[in-house]
């Protein structure tokens, strides 16, 4: 399992505990907090109806539980906010009315899953937050893979998409500057015709964990597809991008793979603002740099050429 993985299994592992929400304007509602803590679940919050919002940003639950009485926001209004900030976010409203056909029928109409009367049915609320809790983590578990790369780990190319978007934004709006490797292992079909495809496997392996090693926090490390890599540099302007290149290039060849030998990449460098300030043209800036040092005779990092 690459670097990566790891932490994100430990990351989950360290979240594995359910979050809850409670949306509340009642100081009563403490016997809700307890009965959910009690239930093994975490409060990581208890907010008044105009906190709602801001809370929950803060605590990153895997449910809310409201209140059905609050005062400055209706049951409805509630249900779209949070529909609006937290993607398919689980919701149960909790009051001390009757928790008769029409009430659950209107609480489900706004978009909750259910409404409970308190305390009557706090046994319900229980089994039910545990319920919205697991399918929440279900939920976020598959959006994480589907961010990632099977093979290594690393972020796929959706992820890396997004991820140059959002550096190249930052230039433009805070004058945050970015840069762009692209990376290709020279010759991997040699390599397979010779060693076999699981020896091609373990080289992309390879690569993909020296691109781990050279990845900071903000970066993204990630398999583009087959043997194509990318590492977006928050932060990084050209010269120090090109001196990472180095590194990597480097990094890669020095460590012979037991039954292969020593292989090498080749790489593509491009900076944002120095060689392109749109994620489009500094990719396209960045591959023409990499085709050029396959054609220099790869083994090599090249810096895209300047703006024109
Ligand atoms: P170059 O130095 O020009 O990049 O040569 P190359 O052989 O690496 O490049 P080419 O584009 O000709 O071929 C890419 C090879 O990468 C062929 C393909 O079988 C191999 N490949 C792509 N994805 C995988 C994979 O997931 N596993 C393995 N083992 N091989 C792969
Ligand atoms: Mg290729
Ligand atoms: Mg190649």
């Amino acid at each position: 399992m690459s670097a990566t993985a790891q932490a994100d299994d430990k990351k989950n592992a360290a979240r594995e505990q359910g979050r809850v929400l409670l949306v509340t304007d009642d100081p009563a509602r403490a016997d809700c907090r307890e009965a959910l803590e009690r239930a093994g679940l975490a409060v990581v919050g208890v907010a008044g109806s105009a906190a709602a919002m801001v809370e929950l940003h803060r605590s990153r639950p895997h449910l809310v539980v409201a209140s059905s009485e609050l005062r400055r926001i209706t049951a409805g209004e509630l249900a779209r906010s949070l529909a609006q900030s937290a993607d398919a976010m689980p919701l149960v409203f909790v009051g001390e009315a009757e928790s008769g056909v029409e009430r659950r029928r209107a609480a489900i109409a706004t978009g909750a899953f259910d409404y409970f009367r308190l305390p009557a049915e706090i046994e319900l609320l229980l089994a039910r937050a545990a319920q919205l809790v697991a399918l929440r983590q279900a939920m976020e578990r598959l959006r994480a893979e589907a961010d990632r790369d099977y093979l290594t780990g690393l972020a796929n190319r959706r992820r890396f998409r997004n991820a140059l978007g959002q550096e190249v934004e930052r230039w433009r709006r805070y004058r945050v500057p970015c840069a762009l490797l692209l990376a290709d292992i020279d010759f991997l079909k040699k390599i397979n015709d010779a060693f076999g495809h699981s020896a091609g496997d373990t080289v992309i392996r390879h690569v993909a964990a020296v691109l781990t090693e050279h990845s900071r926090d903000n970066d993204t490390a990630a398999r583009l597809g087959g043997e194509e890599f990318a590492l977006l540099l928050a932060g990084a302007d050209a010269p120090s991008a090109l001196a990472a290149a180095e590194r990597l290039r480097r990094d890669v060849c020095a460590q012979p793979l037991e039954g292969i030998g020593s292989v090498s990449v080749s790489l593509g460098v491009a900076a944002c603002p120095a060689h392109a300030t749109r994620e489009r043209d500094l990719y396209a800036a960045c591959d023409a740099a990499l085709y050029r040092a396959k054609r220099e005779g790869r083994n090599r990092a090249a810096e895209a050429d300047a703006q024109t």
